[in-house]
């Protein structure tokens, strides 16, 4: 069915058009008409699937003309609010609606000056958005959609009291639309308390990973790690890759050695100032850099259309967070590859992810990498790949690809 038949108004699908869709996705097809009839919508769906269009062409169509702030969409992370309003921006470029994202971490200036023009559409974090609530520069007494995207990420770092906060002052009378990769109960909660006779659109089975993406374990001695990491690197024919690691300082040695190896290295964590991570997030996204470090909270909802590969340097902990990480590769329709570096000491983590994933991930040897021990390998027989695409064949048999 193409996007013309879905409800959308003729500036909203102007707006599609120009960002080069040919034909809505699982999510779009099911929640844009929803959304258009005025329901109430919770969204099972991962980033990666399109649900960012699905709300925000349908608040396009809906508010249609320059007014009061009427659409609110709160976000988990900066990097996700920066970008869940540049593509808002982006599909309502043919309408004169005005759009501002807020967050924290940066400085009033440019968002006070953004809310004293006026706006019609704002993302935000919570905290931020309480804070300019506070300072009497936003009011929400004529929201009429409100959309909580990310809802389990929000769980996950604490700002659920901050959500409940901001949906209190927004008026009874609005349309709630909330998307969460997984519904934990405290959501499930969540829903009956914001939300009115909602109807729930699920792409997907909640708990898979990245469907499109091929996944492989490394096993490794945990002091062989960054040269296994180096080895991988030089290894795999990548566009781009992001790589995982637990802790900040964790994250700031790997990519110092990559560095040193003459790999073009972006870091993105937390104790990095807010122009830092944009400096990085841009290099990475123009293709400055080639390699982007990160921990999962930095890297949360990043939208890179290049990356390839994720590489788990470390292991997550939650089988959440290997979901999460796995989404950044194999958007859309894209094949993508996820390697995970394992050691001895993360078998339990590993079976967890494998049971939360629903699939055990193959181990793969290195060919001709100096293994200290090879024990962990030789829990099962190497896995036999074909029939995939030549890049999402992981790297180990028939060295560089
Ligand atoms: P999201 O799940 O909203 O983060 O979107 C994931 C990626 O899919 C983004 O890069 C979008 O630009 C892209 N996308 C969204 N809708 C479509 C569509 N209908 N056709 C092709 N790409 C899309």
């Amino acid at each position: 069915m193409p996007f013309s038949k879905l409800g959308l108004s003729a500036k909203a699908l102007e707006g599609v058009r120009a960002s080069g869709y040919t034909e809505p996705t699982a999510i779009q097809l099911r929640a844009i008409p929803l959304v258009m009839s005025g329901r109430d919508l919770i969204g099972s769906a991962q980033t990666g699937t399109g649900k960012t269009a699905a709300f925000a062409l349908p608040m396009i169509s809906r508010l249609a003309q320059r007014g009061a702030l009427r659409g609110l969409v709160l976000e988990p992370t900066r990097e996700l609010a920066a970008q869940v309003e540049t593509a808002i921006r982006d599909y309502g470029r043919f309408t004169n609606l005005r759009t501002a994202v807020l967050y924290g971490g940066t400085g009033y200036g440019r968002q006070d000056q953004a809310l004293r023009q006026g706006v019609d559409i704002i993302v935000a974090t919570p905290g931020r958005l309480l804070d300019q609530m506070q300072r009497g520069l936003v009011r929400f007494n004529h929201i009429e959609m409100l959309v909580l995207d990310e809802a389990d990420r929000m769980l996950d770092m604490g700002f659920l009291p901050d959500v409940r906060r901001v949906v209190e002052r927004c008026p009874r009378a609005r349309q709630t639309m909330l998307f969460s990769a997984t519904i934990p109960p405290e959501i499930e909660q969540l829903c009956r308390w914001a939300l009115c006779d909602p109807e729930t659109v699920e792409i997907g089975q909640r708990r898979s990973p990245a469907e499109t993406a091929t996944h492989a374990l490394y096993p490794v001695a945990s002091d062989q790690k960054q040269e296994l990491l180096e080895d991988l690197l030089r290894r795999t024919d990548y566009d781009q890759v992001l790589i995982f690691c637990r802790t900040k300082h964790g994250a700031d040695r790997v990519a110092r050695r990559l560095q040193q190896q003459g790999h073009a290295v972006a870091v993105l964590h937390s104790n990095r100032t807010q122009q830092e991570r944009e400096r990085a997030l841009n290099g990475f996204r123009n293709g400055r850099y080639e390699v982007m470090v990160a921990t999962d909270i930095a890297a949360r909802g990043l939208d890179v259309e290049q990356i390839s590969h994720v590489i788990n340097y470390d292991v997550p902990h939650h089988p959440e967070d290997y979901v999460h990480r796995i989404g950044r590769t194999g958007r859309a329709q894209s094949v993508g590859d996820a390697f995970t570096i394992m050691t001895g000491e993360n078998v339990e983590e590993i079976v967890a992810i494998e049971h939360f994933i629903g699939q055990k991930i193959p181990r793969v040897k290195l060919e001709g990498f100096p293994y200290k021990y090879t024990r962990l390998l030789e829990d099962r027989p190497p896995p036999i790949f074909g029939g995939r695409s030549r890049r999402s064949r992981p790297v180990g048999y028939g060295g560089r690809r």
